[in-house]
């Protein structure tokens, strides 16, 4: 889904998966990588309006989370912004009762042909990279994700496969970040200014994920600077997501893991919540708003209160989509900000940029793009002058054939078949014929009772087995690999 649009491009173009409409013949299952909008905010449209029905997969975290995230986003667009409704709450229900949830590193066979399996992605809770295989032909879509962790979160972790194709996003494909510390420390201090000269400092965030790492390192900091102006989280929702995140925390990082058992880094001490005749109320505060975009909901409407006095500042996340208030305000700061014909918003406040990501910068994907090493890459959900540049990058350094296609582009790529192939008997038994090399060299005896070790001088040897033979495909013929001497005899008869 696309946050920057609130008409028809909002959603997937559905026809050109089927144009008769006919999707459950053309698709043979959904996969949702994370609870993001952006990921998932059509998925109840497809199945419920669209009439898709067959299987959709996720992980355990995504399938609990998601519903929260289509609801607020159903409140929000319907209620407040009074958009044509594309769902209803029912639909959101009876579309997260048909997904299949999955755990990370669970092999699943969808049907005869296709398996699939999750890798966990970093990113937020419950995000996951997914491996599919058909026959011998294999991709990874990475959704996505994060591969430093974050304070709650563990780093993207996959197992070495054999692809022939990799798809990856590319939000951060020309960004190398400095050190994480910094950036943290850059945040606070925004923050102490602004609340110590009696100001109010709004963070728009995506309800789960970065609200639980922002909201973490603060608590941290008051703790540490014995701070009581308060922190507030908006309307009920994050608290509830704090719930899942408590629920959950078995998914998350080893770190909030082991401090579980003295203290749970979710429970947070200074953390009120706020409603919305607070907004008016004097005195130094920090607040947790959704949707971390300003394209709606309370986040906007607090920003046009906050963002007239220059007391205050506004925190704007690491990236915004075109045609939202926050990628305006980050393209340089406005004084103006049109909202529609009747509002325009005196913009006076300050404005800070969270530098850190819940997205791997372009390091990070250079870096999966190596451990992978696929025979081919396809760059996603980036820019398109930036996903160019990594483009070049990835088939310069690393000599893979990459692409970044635009939206219903198609691009074509061969895949893997292994041909299974017939051995004589003679090349079979040249393969049996050990080629040994020897090698002097030292070794420790370690005694297992503990006694002292002996240095020993050892001989090693080492099996070096190389078979040579011929690949023989013959038409109507099964494909055979030969010793060269049955070749000849062949020819000579
Ligand atoms: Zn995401």
């Amino acid at each position: 889904m696309h946050m920057g649009y609130h008409d028809h491009r909002r959603y997937p173009d559905f026809s050109l998966i089927s144009n008769s409409g006919n999707f459950d013949h053309a698709l043979t299952c959904i996969i949702i990588t994370h609870f993001h909008l952006d990921h998932v905010g059509a998925l109840p449209y497809f199945t419920e309006v669209c009439g898709y029905g067959g299987p959709i997969y996720m992980t355990h975290p995504t399938k609990v989370l998601a519903p929260l995230m289509l609801e607020d986003y159903h409140k929000v667009m319907v209620d407040r912004m009074g958009d044509e409704e594309q769902f209803t709450s029912e639909n959101v229900h009876s579309c997260m009762e048909k997904v299949i949830a999955v755990d990370l590193k669970q092999t699943i066979q969808v049907d005869g042909d296709l398996e699939i399996r999750a890798y966990c992605a970093g990113h937020v809770l419950g995000a996951a990279m997914f491996y599919a295989r058909v026959g011998d032909a294999a991709i990874v879509y990475t959704g996505d994700y994060n591969m430093t962790p974050d304070r709650y979160l563990g780093a993207a972790q996959i197992d070495r496969l054999q692809l022939d194709l990799l798809i990856t996003e590319s939000t951060y494909a020309t960004t190398i970040r400095d050190s994480k510390f910094a950036r943290e420390r850059e945040f606070l201090k925004a923050v102490h200014t602004c609340i110590a000269s009696g100001g109010k400092v709004l963070i728009p965030t995506f309800a789960l994920g970065r609200a639980q790492e922002l909201c973490i390192l603060l608590e941290d900091y008051w703790e540490r600077m014995n701070l009581k102006v308060p922190i507030y989280f908006s309307g009920g929702m994050t608290i509830q997501a704090n719930m899942y995140s408590k629920m959950l925390i078995s998914w998350t990082s080893q770190k909030v893991k082991e401090a579980y058992t003295t203290r749970n880094a979710f429970d947070f001490k200074h953390v009120c919540s706020f409603d919305r005749s607070m907004i008016h109320a004097p005195g130094p505060c920090v607040l947790f708003a959704t949707p971390g975009m300003i394209n709606g909901g309370f986040s906007l409407e607090v920003f046009k209160q906050w963002a007239t006095s220059e007391n205050n500042l506004v925190t704007l996340p690491g990236y915004c989509v075109a045609g939202t208030v926050g990628h305006k305000l980050m393209s340089g700061k406005p004084t103006k900000i049109d909202l529609d014909s009747e509002t325009k918003i005196d913009v006076r406040c300050q404005i800070h940029q969270l530098a850190f990501s819940a997205h791997t910068d372009s390091k990070g994907i250079m870096d999966l793009v190596k451990f992978l090493s696929p025979k081919n890459v396809i760059l996603v959900h980036g820019e398109k002058p930036k996903m160019t540049t990594l483009k070049g990058k990835i088939q310069a350094e690393l000599g893979i054939p990459c692409y970044d296609p635009a939206n219903n582009e198609t691009v074509s790529i061969e895949s893997t078949h292994y041909v299974k192939a017939d051995a004589s008997a003679l090349f079979v038994q040249s393969t049996l014929c050990p080629n040994f090399s020897f090698k002097n060299g030292t070794a420790k005896d370690e005694s297992e009772l503990g006694g002292d070790s002996i240095t020993t001088s050892k001989l090693q040897i080492c099996d070096v087995r190389v078979s040579e033979g011929l690949l023989v495909m013959e038409k109507n013929k099964k494909t055979n690999v030969v010793h060269q001497d049955d070749f000849f005899e062949r020819s000579e008869t």
